[in-house]
């Protein structure tokens, strides 16, 4: 198979999944994002053949951070009650 001449070639903007000018027109036409620690290189693609993906990928990003926030505040609740029990001695503890 042939790969149109384009191919390889630099694309504008900003990659969707991780936000670096790395997108360039991969196999096939699609385009794909060149760093290889991208979480998902074909995010770009995944936007044009789907618009309501956008919305999607804004809303799962929002999650995202209120799932750390979640996360981080369970951590210092656990380790706090581990402080407490730890200064209390509970007795029944294992
Ligand atoms: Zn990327």
């Amino acid at each position: 198979m042939t790969q149109p001449s384009h191919f390889g070639a630099t694309v504008q903007g900003r990659c969707p999944a991780c936000g670096k000018t790395s997108l360039f027109l991969g196999e096939g036409g699609y385009v794909t994002c060149a760093r290889l620690d991208c979480l998902h290189p074909e995010a770009a693609t995944e936007l044009l053949e789907q618009p309501d993906a956008l919305r999607i990928t804004s809303t799962l990003a929002q999650l995202t951070g209120a799932v750390a926030g979640v996360t981080a505040r369970l951590d210092e609740h656990v380790n706090a009650v581990k402080r407490a029990v730890a200064t209390r001695g509970v007795g029944d503890a294992r």
